[in-house]
């Protein structure tokens, strides 16, 4: 059975997009889309929209990993510790998704500050702040 988007956004919020046409901070819904429906500019959307690379939607991450039903998604190249996108509203559903199909680590990536993640393993998820680290010479 072929995958669609049909009424998922998730690429239209978490993505950073710096284009002539559209910017976009990461974690914020686009402007363009209107939410649940799709993208009102679609024939006109700029590139990263146009080559996003959905892992769910090429088939690469199972099923019932739909990325407005589960709170994240992936994308590109499937690693061994794969990162997941997730939605902040969503980390309770993202959780128990790995706990039922998850099949080895996974680092998830929440919110806008890269230091501030959640990491899942062996059943459990927690979060984790990474020290920011200074450098001067
Ligand atoms: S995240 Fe994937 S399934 Fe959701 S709208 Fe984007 S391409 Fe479609
Ligand atoms: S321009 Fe359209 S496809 Fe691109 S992020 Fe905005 S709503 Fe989504």
């Amino acid at each position: 059975m072929s995958r669609s988007c049909d009424g998922c956004n998730m690429c239209c919020y978490i993505p950073y997009i710096d284009e002539p046409t559209l910017k976009k901070e990461e974690w914020t819904m686009c402007q363009n889309c209107d939410v649940g429906v799709g993208c009102k500019i679609y024939e006109d959307r700029p590139k990263p929209c146009r080559t996003f690379d959905c892992s769910w939607i090429k088939g690469e991450t199972p099923v019932e990993w739909k990325p407005d039903k589960v709170g994240f998604f992936a994308t590109g190249h499937m690693e061994k510790v794969m990162t997941l996108f997730a939605d902040p509203k969503m980390l309770y559903q993202v959780e128990r998704t790995l706990r039922e199909y998850g099949t080895g680590r996974y680092v998830i990536r929440y919110n806008d500050n890269p230091n501030q993640i959640a990491e899942f393993f062996d059943g459990s998820m927690r979060l984790i702040e990474i020290p920011q680290v200074e450098l001067s010479i």
